[in-house]
This record gives C-alpha cells, structure tokens and sequence, in this order.
C-alpha cells in the first residue's frame, strides 16, 4: 500500500511498478496454464552443410502459441520461466516433442539427422541433470548419437569440476556437446581441452559483423581455425545473405544455420522439406 504523498512522480512511479507485477503475474499465470494446455511449440531450424547445402541438422526452437496474444518467442517468456522454475516443465514438453517429431524423421530415412536442443544453466545445474534427460530419451528410444545439447559458456564457468562431470557422462552415452553464442561469454578457453566439446557455434553477432578485411570477419576467422585446429565442427548461426555464406565457406566453415536456408518452422513445414531432399537423392 504506497501513500500517495503530493509528490507526482513517486505516485506515478509507484503505479507504474505495480502494472508491471500484475503483468507479470499475468504471464506466470498463462505460462502454467499453457504447460496444462500444452500450448508450446517446438520449430525446427535446419543445419545446413555450406558445401552441399544438404540439411545434416535441426535446432528445436520453442514458441507458445498464446490463446490471445498470439505467437510467442521465447525472449518473452523463457526468462519468467527460469526465475519462477517453470523452465524444468517447460524443457520437457520441448524433450518429448523433439524427439517424437526427429525419432521419427530419423526412422524414416534421414538415420544421420542429429537434434539440436538448448538448455538453460538452471536446467544444466541441477544435481539430477543426466539423469533426467537420458530417462526422457530412453523413453522416446531416441538414438543419442544424434542428440546434441547446446549450452552457453556461463554454464561452464559457474562451476567446471561439476559440469565436466556432467559432460563426461553424457558424451560416454554418445550425446553430442555444442557451445551456444560461442565468444559472447565471459569464460577463458581453458574449458575446450578440459570438456569434452563436439561443436562450436558463432554467434551470429560475429556473423553480422564480418565484412571481409574488417574485425567481425577477423574474429570468425580466428573462431573457424581454432576450431578446425582443435578439431570441433563448427556452426555459424545468423546468415543471413549469400556474401556471408560464400566468405564462411571460404574460411572453411562446414555448417551454417539462418535465415538464408530458412527461419524456424513446424514440424509439418519440415516434414515436407525433409521429403523433398530424400525424393531428389532417391532413384526414380
Ligand atoms: P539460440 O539458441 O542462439 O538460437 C538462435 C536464435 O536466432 C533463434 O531465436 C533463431 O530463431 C534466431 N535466428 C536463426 N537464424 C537467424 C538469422 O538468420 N537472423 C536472425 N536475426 N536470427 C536468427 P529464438 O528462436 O527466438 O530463440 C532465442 C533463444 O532462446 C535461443 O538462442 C536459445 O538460447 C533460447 N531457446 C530457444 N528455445 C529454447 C528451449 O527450448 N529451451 C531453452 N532452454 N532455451 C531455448
Ligand atoms: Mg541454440
Ligand atoms: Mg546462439
Ligand atoms: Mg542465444
């Protein structure tokens, strides 16, 4: 209860932070009757092999299709999930979908597709991480040679000992490691050798800053060769043109995911494009 006091500013102030904690509410009300409603959508972005153009990957994206306010992105709502922990439920209806919809894009033919999927620190810390997602990937009997979890860099500094545990148990399952917004972090290098790393993928800010002879391409450049030298794949996020895939292909950067091959998509959007690529390499 704030006392409004003469003074303007403060009642305004004070009104606008409590419409800000009703919307907040709000929302932490909708999201945990869109995990009952299951109104989350998992979008899939392809991976693409820059010399072939050939889709060797799919990232799961998620989306909530809001009953009124339409298609969300998860810069609205992944952050509320975190803080309020709804992220754990949130993963799982993600998990399960992912690996319904790739299981069986990968029983039908595409047997190499990997899955791509993000995972939040919260999600990372968790003393029971492993274990709760091999148990939702052995219920789906989904290969985990072709999963790849992708983590941020500040999952890796928060706590190396623990984490690298973690990693090690899942790369001895076959689980693929990829670094997300790889060179965005505050964390030394010092991790690659010490973790058992399988991908790093550039940011796309690097991306959009590379113009040939000019810093952004240098950083890129630098990323791609530390990367062939360590011998990790490597991933450019964000391409967008032709001139930006031409120059990572240049630099001997293999796989590239953007806008260029195409944005996030439903899963009957990518059924479709899958079938197209089997149809053209299969005899007629
Ligand atoms: P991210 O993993 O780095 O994903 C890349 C983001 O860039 C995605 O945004 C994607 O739609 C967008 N993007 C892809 N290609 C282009 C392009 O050419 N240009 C531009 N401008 N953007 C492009 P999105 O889907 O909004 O996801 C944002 C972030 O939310 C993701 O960043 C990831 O960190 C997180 N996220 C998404 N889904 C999940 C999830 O299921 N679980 C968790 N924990 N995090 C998720
Ligand atoms: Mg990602
Ligand atoms: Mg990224
Ligand atoms: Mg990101």
């Amino acid at each position: 209860h704030v006392k409004a006091r003469g003074k303007d500013g403060y009642r305004f102030y004070s009104e606008t932070m409590s419409i800000d904690s009703a919307n907040r509410l709000n929302l932490e009300r909708d999201l945990r009757l869109a995990l009952e409603r299951n109104e989350l959508r998992v979008f899939y972005q392809p991976q693409v092999c820059s010399s072939d153009n050939r889709i060797v990957g799919l990232e799961a994206l998620v989306r909530w299709q809001h009953p009124e306010r339409g298609l969300l992105f998860p810069r609205d709502f992944l952050p509320l999930a975190e803080e309020t922990r709804l992220i754990g439920q949130l993963s799982e209806q993600v998990l399960d979908q992912a690996f319904q919809d790739v299981g069986h894009w990968i029983r039908s033919g595409h047997g190499d597709l990997r899955l791509a999927v993000n995972l939040s620190p919260v999600q990372v810390e968790h003393p029971k991480f492993v274990e709760t997602l091999m148990q939702r990937v052995q219920a789906h009997n989904f290969p985990a040679g072709n999963l790849e979890i992708e983590i941020t860099e500040n999952v890796i500094m928060n706590d190396l000992d623990q984490i690298s545990q973690k990693l090690r148990e899942l790369a001895a399952l076959g689980v693929r490691i990829a670094i997300d917004d790889f060179g965005t972090g505050y964390s030394s290098l010092n991790y690659l050798h010490r973790l058992p790393i399988h991908t790093l993928k550039v940011d796309q800010s690097f991306v959009k800053g590379m113009r040939s002879g000019e810093d952004g391409a240098c950083i890129v450049n630098a990323i791609v060769a530390m990367a062939h030298g360590l011998k990790l794949e490597i991933v450019a996020e964000g391409v967008e043109t032709d001139q930006q895939l031409t120059y990572l292909r240049s630099l001997g950067c293999h796989q590239v995911q953007g806008f260029f091959y195409g944005p996030a998509e439903p899963a009957a959007r990518i059924a479709v494009t899958l079938e197209q690529t089997l149809a053209s390499v299969t005899p007629a």
